[in-house]
């Protein structure tokens, strides 16, 4: 590392942050703020070479963008005053009453006073736990789960515990036994989180059954539900499932976004909250960026009110149907013996399982040698699992992408079996210590 000589003359603020002089000094709680290993590789897989299957980026090509243009351009013309104006910590009235439109087509009832804005749906996540939980605190999660939700709660030192799921989503029976331990350890348990719909990363939908039993489990406990809907809009067949919110208003945090029905680049998501609950997080907000933008707010609020969003999110529908086909009939057409994987019925991602003794983390340098990427099972667990599974997403990459980025996956996987055979299942190492999490690459 070369040295300015000019460095050391200058006054300490004044010099360069080659070297981070403050880790000293950094919080307790930055220690869980830490990047993945598999980060670099992804700058690789980026490449254009490389068919990543590894992101979950919605397919923003296929918006109107002549017709979003021309919002953008009207907000400015007839409402710029306001526009570019500061506004409230809860977000725009008017987008709002908007939000309770979009809510009630998975059942939900609510007024707008109870909903906030927020950037993204990740900063809802983010203030709700900054609301809630205490170091040390657990946080019910599904085994596997969105994986910046274990960056947030790990950034607040939650004690993260993972709950099983099957293909029906999270299993009623294991929540109650992980509750009663939890009880009698005395243990303080926050709130479950949940994504029921087109699960990230595991692709499957709790069952309407399910819903009712895990509410009333949890009302049983006095739990909070924390309710991630990020894609439930997005269904390619099958009918729609009732919100968990929408049978629970009381006791459920319900948290949606824009970013997969319209555009992430907005980072519009919201929060529907009890009362009290709300109250709290409105302050959160605040404190944490004192106003949203509302220039994205009065653009998304004239994009709903002014153009057919239903029909736009039929047609992403169609758009995502055909890849998710493409990818299941892949899968089905190609891959070896001893690999499973779900099958889901809107979302962005397939789940797959490898066979006995394969290592996703450990293979992923050699598949994208051959110029195809995933992200490992172990990306989705604050525990040390997910070694023999990979999420896979369809939203990104064309049908032929997708054709082929399985085929070289394939090839990986035979691969990395035979590598297995020959040398046992050293070769495909569990590399040791818990996983750092895994980004959600876009
Ligand atoms: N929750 C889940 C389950 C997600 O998959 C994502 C995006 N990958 C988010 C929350 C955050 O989405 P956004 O902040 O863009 O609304």
């Amino acid at each position: 590392m070369s040295v300015d000589p000019q460095d050391s003359q200058r006054q300490p603020s004044q010099q360069g942050s080659r070297i981070d002089r403050y880790v000293g000094s950094y919080a307790e709680r930055a220690q869980g703020m830490v990047a993945s290993e598999v980060r670099a590789l992804f700058a690789v897989a980026s490449r254009p070479e490389v068919v990543s299957l590894a992101g979950g980026m919605p397919n923003v090509g296929a918006l109107p963008l002549d017709r979003i243009g021309d919002i953008v351009q009207k907000v400015v013309a007839e409402q710029g005053g306001v526009a570019l104006q500061y506004g409230s910590a809860q977000g725009d009235p008017v987008l709002r009453e908007h939000i309770c439109e979009v809510m009630s087509l998975e059942g939900i009832e609510a007024g707008s006073e109870d909903v906030i804005v927020t950037v993204g749906s990740q900063q809802a996540l983010d203030l709700v736990t900054r609301v809630f939980v205490d170091p040390g605190d657990v946080v019910l999660a599904e085994a596997p789960t969105y994986v910046t939700a274990i960056n947030t709660f790990a950034a607040f030192q939650a004690d993260i515990q993972h709950v099983a799921m099957d293909g029906d989503g999270v299993i009623p029976e294991a929540l109650e036994e992980t509750l009663a331990n939890l009880t009698a350890a005395g243990r303080r348990v926050k709130f479950f989180y949940t994504v029921p719909n087109f699960h990230n990363p595991a692709g499957v939908t709790l069952s309407a059954e399910r819903r009712h039993r895990v509410l009333e489990i949890c009302e049983r406990y006095g739990l909070l539900v924390l309710e991630d809907n990020p894609y439930g809009l997005l269904r390619y067949e099958g009918e729609p499932l009732r919100a968990l919110r929408a049978d629970a208003p009381d006791n459920v945090i319900y948290l949606g976004s824009f970013s997969k029905t319209l555009s992430p680049g907005f980072r519009i998501g919201w929060a529907l909250a009890p009362p009290a609950v709300r109250d709290k997080l409105v302050l959160a907000a605040e404190s944490a960026m004192l106003s949203h933008s509302t220039f994205n707010q009065m653009v998304v609020g004239q994009y709903l009110a002014s153009h057919p969003w239903r029909e736009q999110i039929k047609d992403f529908n169609e758009m995502y149907r055909e890849r998710r086909d493409t990818m299941l009939a892949s899968l089905e057409s190609l891959m070896p013996a001893g690999c499973s994987w779900t099958s889901p019925q809107g979302g962005f991602f397939v789940w797959v399982t490898l066979p006995e003794g394969l290592d996703s983390k450990a293979m992923l340098p050699r598949a994208v040698t051959e110029r195809v990427a995933y992200v490992p099972g172990t990306g989705f667990y604050a525990t040390n699992e997910g070694h023999g599974s990979m999420r896979l997403s369809f939203c990104y990459p064309t049908p032929e992408q997708i054709r082929e980025g399985i085929r070289r996956l394939v090839g990986a996987i035979e691969n990395e079996t035979a590598l297995r055979d020959t040398f046992g299942s050293a070769a495909a190492p569990n590399t040791s210590g818990p996983d750092t999490p895994t980004p959600d690459l876009p």
